[in-house]
């Protein structure tokens, strides 16, 4: 008997990209050959992120203004726990909703530095930032009128540094899918493996959802240890060795690049459900991975496009 297959073999692979809302009027006129770039591979969509570096949802929703105003790309809102409270979170997304957001990613957000909990009349958690979105979703007329949101959530192949384990993260996965998660974008993390057990796991624990795996060019040694530090893991010494040879910058470079492209290639070879790459808002770098990635036969141009955008509200 043939297998049948899952909600999940039956997926397309999604593509998607991160960037940061520009802090200065010098990182803005970066941007538009980055976004004109991102444009052209027609991903399936384009994460803004949202934090107090970068004036919160403010500076997310003038962001995403600037990027549906000159490109096609669909934007996604990173929504925070961290950026208010029910009552203050409330207008924002009304206001993105207005400007086209038809996706958010639900996240409890980075403390600021300093803090180590939320102020006491904040969601404490994505699983309720999740059960707002939809809940707004059925009192929107926008959203009536315009169908289902996208609602994306963090995963964790490594585990979340505050978690008991791989127990608590499953379930916290499990609550964010049963409030109405589509789909989660995983951490970075180092090892492939990782990414096949949180799938395995998953899948046995009824977690259906497609988990994106999150991808971090790796550019030099400092930036491994950054995203050791951010992810909450250890670097595993056997990366950091493959530098010991690098005579120089541009060579440290071309190392980690293809560190990180061997990564996403074993990957993708687990079976992810698409690829998710933080951009950092660089240009070259993004490019540099992608041709390194072509190079190990992984063209992210042949990932098929997603079906036309259906924009609100409609233009005129
Ligand atoms: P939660 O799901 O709330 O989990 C946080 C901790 O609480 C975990 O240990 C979890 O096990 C536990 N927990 C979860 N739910 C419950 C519950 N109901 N009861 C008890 N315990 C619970 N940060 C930003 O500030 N801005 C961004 O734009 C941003 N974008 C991100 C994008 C991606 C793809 C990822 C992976 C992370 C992003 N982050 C961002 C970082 C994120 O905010 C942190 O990783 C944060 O520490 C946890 O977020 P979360 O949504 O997973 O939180």
């Amino acid at each position: 008997v043939e297998p049948q297959p899952t909600a999940r073999h039956r997926l397309r692979r999604a593509l998607s990209f991160e960037v940061i809302p520009p802090r200065s009027e010098k990182q803005a006129a970066r941007l538009p050959g980055l976004l004109k770039f991102l444009d052209s591979l027609s991903p399936d969509y384009l994460a803004v992120t949202s934090s107090a570096n970068s004036g919160w949802l403010q500076g997310t929703a003038d962001f995403i203004a600037d990027i549906t105003a000159t490109t096609s790309l669909r934007p996604l809102a990173h929504l925070t726990c961290t950026a208010g409270t029910e009552a203050e979170l409330l207008p924002w997304i009304d206001h993105l909703l207005g400007v086209g957001v038809r996706g958010f990613l639900a996240v409890r957000g980075d403390f600021p530095a300093g803090e180590s909990n939320l102020p006491p009349e904040h969601l404490r958690h994505a699983d309720a930032l999740v059960q707002l979105l939809r809940r707004v979703e059925t009192d929107n007329v926008a959203c009536l009128a315009a169908g289902r949101l996208g609602i994306g959530v963090a995963a964790y192949p490594s585990g979340h540094p505050e978690s008991t384990g791989p127990e608590e993260d499953l379930d916290v996965l499990a609550a964010k899918q049963r409030n109405g998660a589509d789909f989660a974008i995983t951490q970075l993390f180092f090892d492939p493996n990782a990414y096949a057990r949180l799938r395995r796991r998953a899948e046995h624990a009824g977690i259906t959802i497609p988990l994106i795996p999150g991808i971090l060019p790796i550019t030099d040694v400092r930036r491994l240890h950054t995203m050791g530090r951010l992810s909450g893991l250890a670097v595993p010494d056997h990366l950091i060795a493959r530098f010991d040879h690098a005579g120089d910058a541009a060579a440290a470079r071309r190392i980690g690049l293809e560190i990180t492209a061997e990564h996403t290639a074993a990957i993708l070879d687990q079976g992810a459900d698409g690829l998710h790459f933080y951009t950092f808002n660089d240009l070259s770098t993004t490019e540099e991975l992608l041709t390194a990635l072509d190079d190990k036969g992984v063209s992210v141009s042949s990932f098929p496009p997603p079906p036309p955008p259906r924009r609100w509200p409609p233009s005129t």
